[in-house]
């Protein structure tokens, strides 16, 4: 229809003023058209750029911490375990540390015997005793997809499995965390010992703690920070946990009673616990094992909370920075003097 339209026009141009007013309109109407689709196409261009850059200079606030890393370790047990990688592809940006290519051959046609945790690392063991260690990083996802699902942009390494067309895919954006292939389960656990670690945080040993915390000088978000005094506690946990026990972030950790620091265990415990319940906390990136947000975000006591009321008392939560990082906490139900015992 237009291009008879078009046709039309251009002959009768060539037959005289008439037709030269119908070509000037012809040229008009092309030109207004020819303009909106190319202002279409810059607005979508802008879209896409804006997604893009957004995703690329993603604000960290919250990266996953032991229950966001223990929910993906639970959602991937069901469907890994005795699932057999088939092939190996690392299809975008390389990792900090690149991903060895002996590594793949390693893992190819072997069976995944079980996937576990240590402190905020995910260990996915296989049955020839290869173990492939993943951290999260700071935006790290590491999450089972169909082939068919299109593949997310940022995504690092994907591992085909023999299972329903399924796929293991790790993705992190800003590319801290880190993906490592140890031959052995005694390999793994050298890596682990040079790194100090200290304990789980459900089963704190009484007299560890209770001399840990006596033996160190420091203030206690830099005391529960140090992963060698208690691994997976990061920032929000670590202010959830003293505003649950009412201790102030600022105290020195050597200052607690027994009876404080035993709260405090137990409160780091309940915390952990809750938020594992709720699939951990999504601030920005964090998903699941099985692509699912987590909800504890929601029950913030503290945690980001600066100028709102205290649930307890009322006053607005403070905000100050010790061990470098954000604290949050409530002046008054976190008292900077201990009470009297
Ligand atoms: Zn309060």
């Amino acid at each position: 229809m237009q291009k008879k339209h078009n046709t039309h026009t251009i002959q009768t141009r060539l037959e005289g003023s008439r037709g030269q007013a119908n070509a000037y309109k012809f040229y008009i109407i092309t030109y207004c058209l020819m303009g909106g689709i190319v202002i279409q196409y810059l607005k979508e261009t802008k879209k896409r750029t804006k997604k893009t850059s957004q995703c690329d200079r993603v604000k960290v606030k919250g990266m996953p911490e032991l229950p966001e890393v223990e929910t993906v370790v639970r959602d991937l047990i069901p469907l890994l375990s005795l699932k057999t990688v088939i092939k190996v592809e690392v299809p975008g940006k390389k990792l900090r540390r690149p991903w060895d290519p002996v590594w793949s051959q390693l893992l190819v046609n072997q069976t995944i015997e079980k996937v576990t945790r240590r402190g905020k690392w995910i260990i996915i063991s296989f049955r020839s005793n290869v173990q492939l260690l993943i951290h999260l990083g700071m935006t790290g996802q590491l999450c089972v997809f169909n082939q068919s699902t299109p593949l997310q942009s940022h995504t690092n390494l994907v591992f085909s499995l023999d299972c329903k067309a399924k796929e293991l895919r790790f993705r992190d954006i800003r590319r801290f965390g880190s993906a490592d292939v140890f031959l052995s389960q005694e390999a793994l656990k050298e890596f682990f010992d040079s790194r100090e670690l200290g304990p789980e945080p459900f089963n704190i040993p009484e007299d560890y703690w209770v001399n840990t915390l006596a033996k160190s000088s420091r203030n206690l978000k830099a005391f529960l920070l140090d992963q060698k005094n208690i691994t997976g506690v990061g920032n929000i946990y670590a202010d959830e946990s003293l505003y649950k026990s009412g201790l102030n972030p600022s105290r020195k950790a050597m200052s607690l009673s027994k009876k404080e620091a035993l709260l405090l265990a137990k409160c780091i415990g309940e915390v952990l616990g809750s938020a594992i319940e709720n699939r951990g906390s999504t601030i920005k990136d964090y998903v699941g094992g099985s692509g699912l947000m987590g909800g504890y975000q929601d029950e913030f006591q503290a945690y980001g909370r600066t100028g709102e009321p205290c649930k307890k008392c009322g006053q607005p939560i403070k905000k100050i920075v010790l061990a470098g990082r954000s604290t949050h906490f409530c002046p008054i139900c976190q008292p900077k003097k201990p009470r009297t015992r």
